[in-house]
């Protein structure tokens, strides 16, 4: 397998956030389940949401705000369009970034109407001055506005319409906790297993008219790192090898080319946590070793390996976070085919 150093985060094959290749491809909104039921995996997040979504819709009200964290790509906006739709109301989207000032915000929320479901994706970057715009909002269902400068400002108070705010973080441990804790309902992703997976891989294939046996399901879904959005990338991908390489199936033998080529191991590592595993078994003798100290050593981001390489990593059990850093653990060598001393065992 040859390795690359040079990597370009924004097209990592097995990023589990939007790259380029996702957006280009508008079918992906086809590919969203648009009902709980269509909706495959979360078993206990959606029996939750199935109970409060029904006990709202009974009292005739709105569903109380809702966070939902987890790693990126693991559903968290699909969940949030399907409580809309199991509500019957609109869906406004947008994200923390996105609203920069107070006014924004406002304006968003001044154009609801009763009962609609509004999205903030990423909201743990909200800034404080547009957090303190939500507050009554989402306890009161009122907004502040300050009229006026100095001595003559006045605050008044415009009532809004009721509405459910649907939150989403990769980071709830960054969220305030005056803004956490008006959340009624706070539900956390888990990464899929390879059989949810294989499902979500199954039905997308029917979906995009792609014909794509159960090994070949299987195999794709062991490399798609416990993430749908991988799941559905590689699907597309390997589809094209399928097309020119075979007689348009995707089979098992298919996905091995396809994602061999694409530097994609059979459980779904890339270059990045070779690379990252191979410093700390090396360059650090297995850890512990400090999240920074090992981010500049493979000069990447923290953010990078914290949200990008570990989640997964953790989940394999080829990383162990301990309170003087990360070790890599026995599987983790195994798996590298390296000795204790970091020797090679081939
Ligand atoms: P997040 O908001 O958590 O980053 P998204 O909701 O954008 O993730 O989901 C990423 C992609 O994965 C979507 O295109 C969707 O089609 C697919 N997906 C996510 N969860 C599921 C699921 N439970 N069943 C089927 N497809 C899913």
């Amino acid at each position: 397998m040859i390795e690359t150093n040079d990597f370009d985060l924004e097209n990592r094959i097995v990023a589990p956030e939007v790259i380029k290749a996702d957006t280009t491809d508008d079918v992906d909104l086809n590919l969203r389940p648009k009902t709980l039921d269509e909706y495959i995996g979360q078993e206990m997040v959606k029996e939750n949401l199935k109970i409060y979504i029904e006990a709202a819709k009974k009292r005739g009200d709105t569903l109380d705000h809702v966070l939902l964290y987890g790693p990126p790509g693991l559903g968290k906006t699909t969940l949030s369009g399907i409580i809309a739709h199991e509500m019957g109301v609109n869906f406004r989207v947008t994200s923390g970034p996105a609203i920069e000032k107070p006014g924004d915000l406002a304006a968003l929320l001044t154009n609801l109407q009763e009962g609609d479901v509004l999205f903030i994706d990423e909201i743990h970057r909200l800034s404080r001055a547009i957090e303190e715009v939500l507050y009554p909002a989402l306890e009161d269902f009122a907004l502040d506005i300050i009229i006026g400068k100095g001595p003559s400002a006045r605050s008044i108070r415009l009532d809004l319409n009721k509405f459910t705010l649907v939150g989403a973080t990769t980071r709830a441990g960054q969220l305030t906790s005056p803004l956490r804790d008006r959340f009624g309902v706070i539900q956390r992703l888990e990464l899929y297993s390879k059989e949810e997976l294989c499902d979500i891989i199954m039905r997308s294939s029917v979906i995009l008219g792609v014909a794509c046996d159960k090994e070949g399901a299987y195999e794709l879904a062991s490399r798609s790192r416990g993430t749908p959005r991988i799941a559905n990338r590689f699907l597309k991908r390997v589809r094209d090898y399928a097309d020119v390489m075979g007689n348009g199936k995707v089979t098992k033998e298919i996905v091995k080319i396809a994602l061999d080529r694409m530097e994609v191991d059979d459980l779904g590592l890339d270059g990045l946590d070779r690379r990252l595993l191979t410093m700390m078994i090396k360059g650090y003798n297995g850890g512990p070793v400090g999240l920074e100290t090992l981010a500049s050593a493979i000069g990447e981001e923290a953010v990078t390996i914290e949200d990008v390489c570990e989640p997964y990593l953790m989940q394999l059990g080829f990383i162990a976070r301990t309170p003087r850093g990360r070790c890599a653990t026995e599987l983790a060598y195994k798996h590298l085919g390296l000795l204790k001393d970091g020797q090679t065992t081939l």
